[in-house]
């Protein structure tokens, strides 16, 4: 996963903006220094020797990832942080400052720290105080702002005072939108969403999209726009005079993350949050408390809950469901399925086969984000079949399968179910819960 492959998969995917991920770590940053070049304020991509026109169109923007590990008010917390820097002079310094403070940045690319959340806020501030700093995967019960393990219950009791320079949290793939719009604290603030990924194929599973803000700035749009990290920042602290704005969020179905019900793997117990009410939070196996997932979790610290009542279901031109709260405030989200896993579907689950023909699309047909997204499904069914088009029509429509995930065991999003065939529901329809493998 190195700039080049990022870029030449980010092309493929339809990302015209990516993060770098791990300028902490002294070697990949080498790398960042050594293959990139600014664009424009806080913007990179790949520097011309390793020159692919499409590949100039992938920007790279400065972020890493820190986990902090402390103690606060006599429990322990630990914590992911995402840190976005407007230059390379910026993470130069913070990477000196955390090594004057002891921190081992060589270890790994999301390096472990003692520093609190809080004190690393106040810390990348001082330094730059255009640095911007985002909480990560904020439900997952391990390692979040509001995990059931070692989180804590507001930013407030987090970041205390610094609680105003937080702008947005970022979702994970355990979480959608509709679970932290019922947050007070992030009325408002922005709900962002990325991939979080760990091989380049990844790459968008989860994205946020920008698009220019045309109540004051004629919208020109497109890959080759000019942008710079202040108009993202701007947009995400939803300045109303920035020059861009969020569009929407691209969102897993939160059933495929980890950790969307509550249990135990290694007892064979998965509880949904009605039976977490009814049965209590202790493992009638081992007796220990579940691992607490992020649906209970949200119950818990919810001002109030959602209904479907409470949402606006609307679409874009190719009948992809984009989903409001009823008022229209917040930015909305679509749900999809990775073009390869509809493949895989398709393919009898071989992947040599899902993947020849995930490189066939995408590279004579079009970005996966156009066919998953905007292509209509007489486009898609004479380039990639019958079958293709209507598993794409299954995922715009949200009348995907699912199996939610529980204690570290991700959760299964089906396409293709004979049920799903017969009834005509717009909503997700849930399948009983499969026996689990483990
Ligand atoms: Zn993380
Ligand atoms: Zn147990």
């Amino acid at each position: 996963m190195d700039l080049f492959e990022i870029s030449r998969w980010a092309s493929k995917k339809g990302i015209n903006l990516v993060a770098t991920g791990d300028w902490t770590h002294p070697i990949w940053f080498r790398e960042i220094k050594r293959n990139l070049k600014e664009t424009a304020p806080g913007i990179f991509s790949l520097v011309e020797t390793q020159n692919l026109a499409s590949l100039q169109n992938v920007k790279f923007l400065l972020s890493t990832e820190i986990s902090s590990i402390y103690v606060q008010g006599g429990k322990q917390r630990r914590m992911h942080n995402l840190i976005f820097s407007p230059s390379l002079e910026v993470c130069e310094k913070i990477i000196q400052e955390l090594q004057r403070r002891g921190a081992n940045l060589m270890s790994d690319g999301r390096p472990i720290i003692g520093i609190s959340s809080r004190d690393l806020l106040e810390l990348v501030l001082t330094i730059d105080k255009n640095v911007f700093f985002i909480p990560c995967h904020v439900w997952t019960p391990w390692f979040s702002l509001y995990g059931s393990k070692s989180g804590f219950d507001s930013i407030e009791e987090c970041f205390g005072k610094l609680s105003k320079d937080i702008y947005a949290v970022e979702t994970g793939l355990s979480s959608d939108p509709i679970m932290n719009w019922q947050i007070k604290e992030l009325e408002s603030r922005s709900i962002v969403s990325f991939s979080d990924a760990h091989s380049s194929p990844k790459l968008g599973r989860e994205a946020t999209v920008f698009v220019p803000n045309s109540k004051f700035h004629p919208p020109t749009g497109g890959p080759n726009s000019k942008f710079s990290y202040e108009d993202l920042v701007e947009a995400i602290k939803q300045d109303p005079n920035s020059k861009l704005k969020i569009a929407y969020t691209i969102e897993f179905f939160p059933e495929e993350g980890k950790y969307h019900w509550s249990g135990h793997r290694l007892c064979d117990v998965c509880y949904s949050p009605k039976e977490v009410k009814e049965k209590g939070k202790i493992c009638p196996v081992c007796q220990r408390p579940l691992t607490i997932g992020v649906e209970n979790r949200v119950i818990d610290l919810a001002e109030e809950i959602l209904t479907k009542d409470d949402l606006f279901f609307g679409e874009n031109n190719a009948g992809a469901a984009l989903i409001y709260d009823k008022e229209k405030k917040r930015r909305p989200f679509v749900s999809l399925i990775p073009l390869f896993e509809i493949l895989l579907e398709i393919n009898n689950n071989s992947p040599t086969k899902a993947l020849l023909e995930y490189e066939r699309l995408t590279s004579d047909f079009a970005t996966e984000f156009d066919i998953l997204l905007t292509k209509t499904y007489e486009e898609i069914e004479k380039i990639g079949g019958k079958k293709l088009a209507e598993g794409i029509r299954i995922v715009r429509e949200r009348k995907v399968f699912v199996d939610p995930g529980y204690d570290g065991v991700f959760g299964k999003v089906k396409v293709f179910n004979d049920e799903s065939q017969k009834t005509g529901h717009v909503q997700q329809k849930k399948i009983e819960k499969q026996p689990s493998l483990f």
